[in-house]
């Protein structure tokens, strides 16, 4: 459980720990004999915000004492405090993409628990060896393979390519990890979901006095993760200014580690090509993507840029979820000539050369 303090049974270990070693949250936030908790919580915080691969599996913790169980647990408790306390979602997202990519990696190699561990997210598993000695292959329940594929991207993952057997999917070995792995890759979106959701609960009951607590160490982090936000993205900020909204959350929410739907992704290449952008800072803006694979992006933007993809228009993205403006949100997506993302960004690169008599920086379709 200190090694897992995510898990749904955690909040019980973290109640008991709490209890038990009479701590009170103001004691977390600045008694002088907890700032080994503390550091370490900043840590994991801070990996999940830097770190493109999520937070580091490997504790320096001994998990073996009582002290390193309460350390390791009451870190996890720690960070997600002041991840709720800044009312971020970006840092939200950031975070739990973090945890559940440790959790993922932790959960792949933990042969001795993975059963129990994977129970506690999907509805049941089994696992089946072909032969004495061999390799242990695992099955999920076809319901929670439907609900959680369409979130990974890749063959592997679509159902038709997926063996099937009264009910159950077969999580063979695949892309050089073993069926184990593979399963948690799979687990890993129920963690995301079930953290955020958590969180989204807490921050909801979460008063201003209460967060105001944590003041300090939400300023850090915040600060942190605005400066490697704008180190991720080098577009120059002027051409910025001119995406429209449907393109700004869909490179936003990639940066931060939230999963994007195909139709997202489609649109994010298609219109970067569009609008001038080299393959290269196409791929980039993937590079944080919860599934991202340098090799795989880089062939898909390829083909999205050989095959001359139009991007899809204002109907089609509202269809499929990836219009995140309502009516009274932007000025120029209330307008009803506005059928197209490309139209919105021409306008805006009108006005802009109108208004300082610059230069219009042109795409591809002019
Ligand atoms: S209305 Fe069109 S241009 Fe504006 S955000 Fe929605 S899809 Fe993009």
């Amino acid at each position: 459980m200190a090694r897992y303090p995510f898990l749904p049974q955690g909040a019980t270990f973290l109640r008991v720990i709490l209890e038990k070693n009479g701590i009170t949250v103001e004691d977390l936030i600045e008694a002088h004999w907890l700032e080994e908790v503390r550091s370490r919580g900043r840590v994991r915080l801070l990996e999940s915000v830097m770190h493109k691969e999520g937070v580091d599996s490997a504790t320096t913790i001994d998990l073996s004492s009582d002290l390193g169980k309460m350390t390791e647990s009451l870190s996890f408790f720690y960070a997600m405090l002041v991840v709720c306390a800044s009312f971020n979602e970006r840092l939200l997202a950031r975070w739990v993409e973090g945890e559940a990519s440790r959790a993922d990696q932790l959960f792949g190699m933990d042969k001795e628990n993975f059963d129990i561990l994977a129970r506690s997210y999907l509805s049941d598993i089994k696992e089946v060896r072909e032969r004495a000695g061999g390799e242990v292959t695992y099955w999920v329940p076809i319901s929670d393979f439907i609900e959680l594929c369409p979130r990974i991207s890749g063959n592997y993952w679509r159902l038709i390519n997926r063996p099937l057997k009264e009910g159950w999917v077969c999580m063979n070995s695949g892309a050089g990890e073993s069926s184990r792995k593979r399963t948690a890759r799979l687990i890993k979106e129920r963690i995301r979901e079930d953290l955020t959701n958590s969180c989204v609960e807490r921050m909801n009951k979460m008063d201003d006095s209460f967060a105001q607590l944590f003041i300090d160490p939400v300023e850090r982090v915040t600060k942190l993760l605005s400066e490697q936000v704008k180190e991720e993205m080098p577009m120059n900020a002027s051409i910025r200014a001119d995406w429209p909204p449907c393109f700004e959350s869909a490179v936003g929410e990639l940066s931060q580690g939230v999963n994007v739907n195909h139709t997202g992704r489609l649109f994010l290449a298609s219109m970067s090509l569009a609008m001038g952008l080299s393959q290269e800072q196409t791929c980039g803006f993937f590079a944080n993507a919860p599934d991202y694979n340098a090799d795989t992006t880089s062939y898909q933007i390829n083909q999205i840029f050989e095959g001359k993809y139009t991007p899809h228009g204002c109907a089609a993205l509202k269809t499929s979820a990836r219009c995140p403006v309502s009516p009274g949100d932007d000025r120029l997506c209330d307008q009803e000539w506005l059928t197209h993302p490309l139209k919105y960004l021409k306008a805006k690169q009108r006005r802009r050369f109108q208004e300082t008599g610059g230069t219009v920086i042109t795409d591809k379709t002019e």
